[in-house]
């Protein structure tokens, strides 16, 4: 499976994001390509501040046009490379696209699409799209908080980048399974 980034539904809004124009022709371009050869897509969608506000626009893009793609990833920043370098400018707190992330998943799902939300702590998500959420930080880059001993959903979730301490929800907060169901 070749995994693709998709920045957002308008060109210039993607473009800007990898810093080259044309990225965005190029790039649905090529997982048209890719499909028509038989290949396995996944199209990742990098949850940053600059493009968050718009993912329901980017889900109703992707369930029109690429709805023959294998997987869609909503994924929370990593700290390596351009996002590490810039992560104070380009993290946002899960608590402000909540909503944003909740309809972009109703969109893709109610389309038929395979969705999941990678490198995201269950309790900043809203109960509705926690079971969409995968404990996708490996173990030897996972880290959690104090906050997170008595949680009770702790083993189902991907936790924190250990690489970086800074970027933490101001919505962490334990789970409790007969409070507050989350699958
Ligand atoms: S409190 Fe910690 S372990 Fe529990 S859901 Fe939040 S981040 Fe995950």
């Amino acid at each position: 499976m070749m995994s693709i980034p998709v920045y957002a539904d308008l060109a210039h809004v993607h473009d800007h994001a990898v810093q080259a124009d044309g990225a965005f022709d190029e790039t649905i371009h090529g997982i048209l390509a890719l499909k028509a050869s038989r290949v396995r897509v996944e199209i990742r969608v990098v949850l940053q501040a600059q493009t968050v506000r718009r993912l329901p626009e980017l889900a109703h893009f992707i369930a029109r046009n690429l709805l023959f793609v294998d997987h869609v990833a909503l994924m929370g920043l990593e700290p390596t490379g351009f996002a590490r370098a810039n992560m104070d400018s380009i993290w946002a707190d899960p608590l402000d696209y909540a909503d944003q992330l909740r309809e972009a998943v109703r969109i893709l799902s109610d389309a038929g699409l395979r969705t999941s939300i990678y490198n995201s702590q269950l309790c900043v998500l809203s109960p509705e799209v926690r079971p969409f959420a995968r404990r996708s930080i490996s173990d030897w880059k996972q880290t959690y908080l104090p906050e997170c001993e008595t949680c009770e959903v702790r083993s189902d979730c991907a936790g924190f980048f250990a690489t970086v301490t800074y970027a933490r929800s101001r919505g962490i907060t334990p789970i409790s399974r007969s409070l507050a169901p989350y699958a």
